[in-house]
């Protein structure tokens, strides 16, 4: 059996006409020889009557202290509403379609309700619908835990749910179908003379969704990256050829290497982080507590610089509170700027080439933009900037590197 994965996320299910590009898209993945498995999200976003956030705001209007497994129960409705409507559309064209809840698909998960992982898949039932020519339609984003309570995969968790899908059928590709052409060189909200990458690989599509293009979620790249599946990025509402993702990219791309003058590939940006800096007089045993209270308290800390009186870090914006907290005692010492950005340069291709550093730099000074903390692997280059700066720093950075069309 030829089997792809489709994945349609929230814009590409909201509107009767995106649907109904959809379901086409769906369509002629079977006629041309392929028994799809459609992963679906919930329809539209925020605002929008079946969105997760609607469906979350309800419950929590309803009573304030929400329990996380009821709002499970709630948030895993969006995707089932929708896998129905797809599977009934594609129904009403004469295709033998099936909604099926992420139950049904097998996906076992942990117990951490809101953000579960996916510890197991059981195809059987997936696999046997499609040997009776049926179309499954898979209600993205949820699971069932092993104690039988409904789970959902956290942010993106359509994206996992195709990823481990995918691996477990052994899918011949992935398909990502979104509202943008594919990866693009930064987010085209903020770049608009922004261009398509035709061909990436999976380390770099892993750190551009890691730092914050919420295109895909990096825990699916992982796990098709892992598995050996292609993976394409494409626009619902278009036939443009989108971004393939391939192990053949990938070496193609090694044998590029020294003839590419292109040394970046994509800008990406988070935003709501929070950088704390601490004077820590008493050195390292007083650093060493302050890691040790953060981690008690659940805070994973990002970019970190250590000196030895003085410790600088980068948290989420969301554990601002619980951060000081867990460093009540050390109140006076430490100084908080919230609503921080993170801007990263993504490419394979800077690994051990010197001198990129000093170009972002110069090009974030030149539009007076203040760095507030920088940190670099072989392939991300990333920077700490104010949150009011977040567009003007994505912006140098794709000029400087002149990744726009030309
Ligand atoms: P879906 O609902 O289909 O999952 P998402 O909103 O999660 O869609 O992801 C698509 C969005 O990702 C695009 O609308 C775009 O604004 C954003 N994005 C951010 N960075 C990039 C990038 N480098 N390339 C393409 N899209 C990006
Ligand atoms: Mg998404």
């Amino acid at each position: 059996m030829r089997i792809i994965v489709q994945k349609f996320g929230g814009t590409s299910v909201a509107k009767p006409e995106n649907r109904e590009m959809a379901v086409q898209k769906i369509i002629n993945a079977q006629k041309s020889g392929f028994k799809p498995i459609v992963v679906v999200s919930a329809m539209g976003r925020r605002g929008e009557p079946y969105a997760t956030d609607t469906l979350i705001e309800f419950l929590q209007n309803i009573y304030r202290d929400t329990h996380a497994r009821e709002m499970d129960f709630v948030m895993s409705i969006g995707e089932i509403l929708s896998a129905a409507v797809i599977a009934t559309t594609l129904r009403s064209k004469g295709y033998d379609a099936i909604a099926v809840t992420g139950w049904q698909a097998g996906i076992i998960t942990d117990q951490n309700h809101g953000n579960a992982d996916v510890l197991e898949v059981k195809p059987a039932f997936l696999l046997r619908a499609l040997e009776q020519g049926k179309i499954p339609v898979v209600a993205g984003f949820q699971g069932i835990s092993e104690t039988n309570d409904i789970t959902t995969l956290g942010r993106g968790g359509s994206d996992t749910t195709a990823a481990v899908l995918g691996e477990a059928v052994s899918a011949e590709s992935i398909e990502i179908y979104t509202d943008v052409d594919g990866i693009m060189t930064a987010d085209p909200r903020i770049v608009t003379n922004a261009s398509m990458i035709r061909y990436i690989t999976y380390s770099e599509l892993f750190q551009i969704a890691d730092q914050g293009a919420k295109v895909i979620h990096p825990k699916a790249v992982e796990i098709a990256m892992h598995a050996g599946i292609p993976v394409k990025i494409k626009n619902t509402m278009s036939d443009s050829p989108g971004t393939m993702i391939s192990a053949l990219v990938e070496r193609k791309q090694q044998r590029k290497t020294l003839l590419s003058e292109q040394l970046i590939t994509s800008i990406a940006h988070i935003t709501g982080r929070t950088q704390i800096s601490i004077d820590t007089k008493q050195g390292l045993e007083e650093q060493n507590d302050i890691l040790l209270r953060l981690a008690d308290h659940q805070i994973s800390i990002d970019i970190i610089n250590i000196f030895p009186e003085k410790m600088v870090f980068t948290i989420e914006g969301n554990a601002t509170k619980r951060a000081m907290e867990a460093l009540r005692e050390k109140a006076d010492a430490c100084e908080v700027i919230e609503n921080c950005s993170k801007v990263s340069v993504v490419g394979d291709r800077m690994r051990g080439v010197p001198g990129v550093m000093s170009r972002i730099i110069r090009a974030l000074t030149a539009k007076q933009i203040d760095v507030l903390q920088t940190s670099d692997s072989h392939t991300t280059i990333s920077c700490l900037v104010k949150g009011e700066d977040t567009i003007p720093a994505v912006l140098a950075l794709h000029e400087e590197f002149k990744l726009y069309i030309q």
